[in-house]
């Protein structure tokens, strides 16, 4: 299997390759040369297989020579096997139309931890082989931070900085990773927002001063190999609602555009998908370009669904680039204009070939409370708020009553229990495997929102 870039001028790599890269070279993002697919015998034959299992069948195909089959059980055997509940991702019924995909029983509470429990051990055994070392710059939100500093803290041959907007992540998720000490993880709280970060980390990828001596990798979701991950428990609901015989539709908390591409990814490779609802808070990008083709970055409004205050969707790229027909030169000169100018229309090809799966939802605070209420009061759930923001997507669906629809419950309610207990009135407690997280030390660096003094940091830091 080989991926190529989004925009074209960077070369093709294996999937060792564009696992251990981030960005390409030339500012696009890696996705695989064709999409593999599955007929319906072999999607059939899938049913009831372990979650481990499944996913060794799924993501085998895009492997390629990187690993053997046994290997890549091996890993995701390992991989799954910190979670709390045996079925790794289950899927819970709160009407005879609304499902749940409970993706937050990893060891950070969040859907993250899917993807990334497997990238860690991903890094570790090419790195081994290779005699490598890595290092990890990555921006966060809140939950990619404890996920991916979880995944990777004490791991040979591979380093993490992880930069969060000061004050802008809840309490539970800053000390998910400012309380992890290990020599190779860096917390930076820098002052500014989310966008201001990730927009540090993308100019480091491609900056001579980190690059020449550093061999600098992502565990965004600019990072194929976590999308990857991502589509196995699309296909793992999919399968317990019918497929190949039955389609269902998804409802999901979106941000950066990540886990919904997943589902597309799905969609190509044969599973039957309805459609998928993009579902966004009031920093509604995503919602403007899906409904009206207009893409224009706004500022970000603070809400209580932090993993999801985003403007600029990295993974958007990928759909407009498979969705505009894979054209690389046209999709580079449009992102082009996009970063110069913060807007941009789609294309009609582009806008048309999306609206064939994707259609999207936007819900302000009031609408998040209620369907944290619906949930709470009517279905004895309760859920956290960008999973609400998702149900909010599937209760005013406009689809036929006949398709089941399944919300993505991305994080753990006690992640943000502020929120939860607000709109609910009853507070979430922790689980317990999360530990004494409140009366642990916590250990990060503060710096500016300047570009060179979070670079030079970095620099000065990293293990060579
Ligand atoms: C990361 C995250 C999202 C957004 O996912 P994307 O893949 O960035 O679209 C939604 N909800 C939660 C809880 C998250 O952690």
């Amino acid at each position: 299997m080989k991926y190529v870039s989004t925009r074209g001028s960077a070369p093709a790599l294996d999937f060792e390759g564009v696992t251990l890269a981030g960005l390409a070279q030339d500012g696009g993002l890696y996705l695989p040369a064709e999409w593999p697919q599955f007929d319906a015998a072999e999607i059939a034959a899938m049913a009831g297989l372990p979650y481990a299992e499944l996913a060794t069948r799924v993501m085998l195909p895009f492997v390629g020579n990187s690993l053997s089959e046994d290997e890549l059980g091996d890993l995701c055997a390992q991989a799954y096997l910190r979670f709390a509940h045996d079925a790794v991702t289950p899927l819970v019924q709160m009407n005879e139309r609304q499902w749940l995909l409970e993706l937050f029983h990893g060891p950070t509470l969040a859907f993250k931890d899917v993807a990334l429990q497997l990238l860690g051990l991903l890094f570790e055994k090419f790195l081994a082989r290779s005699g490598k070392r890595l290092t990890i710059v990555g921006a966060t939100s809140g939950d990619t931070g404890s996920a991916a500093i979880d995944a990777v803290a004490g791991r040979e041959g591979v380093e993490i900085f992880m930069l969060h907007p000061k004050g802008r992540v809840s309490d539970v998720q800053r000390r998910q990773m400012t309380t992890v000490r290990s020599p190779n993880v860096h917390n930076i709280a820098i002052d500014g927002s989310f966008d201001d970060a990730q927009a540090m980390v993308k100019r480091m990828f491609v900056d001579d001063a980190l690059t020449g001596d550093l061999h600098i990798g992502a565990v965004n979701s600019i990072n194929w190999a976590r999308l990857m991950a991502q589509v196995v428990y699309y296909f793992a609901a999919g399968l317990q609602l019918g497929a190949p015989h039955r389609a269902a539709a998804y409802a999901v908390p979106t941000g950066n555009f990540g886990d919904v591409f997943a589902g597309y990814v799905a969609q190509k490779m044969g599973l039957p998908i309805e459609q998928l609802i993009v579902a966004t808070n009031v920093n509604d990008i995503l919602h403007r370009a899906l409904s009206s083709g207009d893409y224009s970055a706004g500022t970000v409004t603070p809400t209580a669904t932090p993993s999801m205050d985003i403007q600029v969707s990295s993974n958007f790229e990928r759909l407009l680039f498979d969705c505009g027909g894979r054209d690389a030169s046209a999709l580079a000169e449009q992102m082009r204009s996009f970063d110069a100018n913060r807007t941009m229309q789609l294309t009609n090809a582009q806008r048309q070939s999306a609206a064939d799966i994707f259609t999207s939802s936007r819900a302000d605070a009031d609408d998040m409370a209620r369907a944290l209420r619906w949930a709470h009061d009517g279905a004895g759930q309760t859920l956290d708020p960008h999973t609400a923001i998702g149900l909010h997507a599937a209760l005013t669906s406009e689809l036929s009553p006949s398709v089941p629809i399944v919300t993505l419950a991305t994080a753990h309610p006690a992640k943000f229990p502020e929120a939860v207990e607000r709109a609910t009135g009853m507070r979430p407690a922790l689980p317990a495997r999360v530990g004494d997280l409140f009366a642990r030390e916590e250990y990060f660096t503060e710096l500016p929102g300047e570009y060179e003094t979070v670079r030079d940091f970095v620099r000065s830091n990293a293990a060579r």
